[in-house]
């Protein structure tokens, strides 16, 4: 099982950088290839308005005392939870979560309850422990 569309990774989006700061990106060159999308797709919210739509994702970044940045997709359709940029989705999204990286110990964040690839996850610890793995 992957993803179930149930639309929790695209709600609200955090990064470290600032709107004028992924511009930079854009101009200077962009090597991993998302940020000309993030830069025309992704808008800045307030913490107010990530609160509103994802309080627990929100929170545990307000938390965290990292000066984080806010933003909502223009391409999530919250009413179906469907990317309507699937087929041209920059890498930063289509190679969520794992992004070619062993799931085993990689985070994904706990406000994702019902995401797919936590079940993944969740299988290959227990397949590895059975197997005499430490994880
Ligand atoms: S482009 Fe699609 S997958 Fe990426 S954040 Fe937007 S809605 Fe989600
Ligand atoms: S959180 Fe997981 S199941 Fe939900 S949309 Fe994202 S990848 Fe798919």
């Amino acid at each position: 099982m992957s993803c179930n569309q149930c639309g929790d990774c695209c709600r609200v989006i955090v990064l470290s950088r600032t709107p004028e700061q992924l511009a930079e990106v854009v101009v200077a060159g962009d090597t991993v290839g998302s940020a000309a999308f993030i830069a025309q797709h992704w808008h800045p919210v307030s913490s107010e308005e990530a609160l509103a739509i994802f309080p627990e994702y929100a929170q545990s970044y307000l938390d965290s005392g990292h000066p984080w940045h806010f933003y909502t997709c223009d391409q999530f359709d919250p009413g179906t939870n469907r990317c309507l940029a699937h087929e041209t989705r920059p890498p930063v999204c289509s190679d969520f979560p794992w992004y070619g990286g062993d799931p085993v110990g990689r985070y994904l964040h706990p406000a994702y309850r019902t995401c797919g690839y936590r079940a993944e996850q969740d299988a290959l610890i227990a397949l590895r422990r059975k197997d005499g793995e430490e994880v």
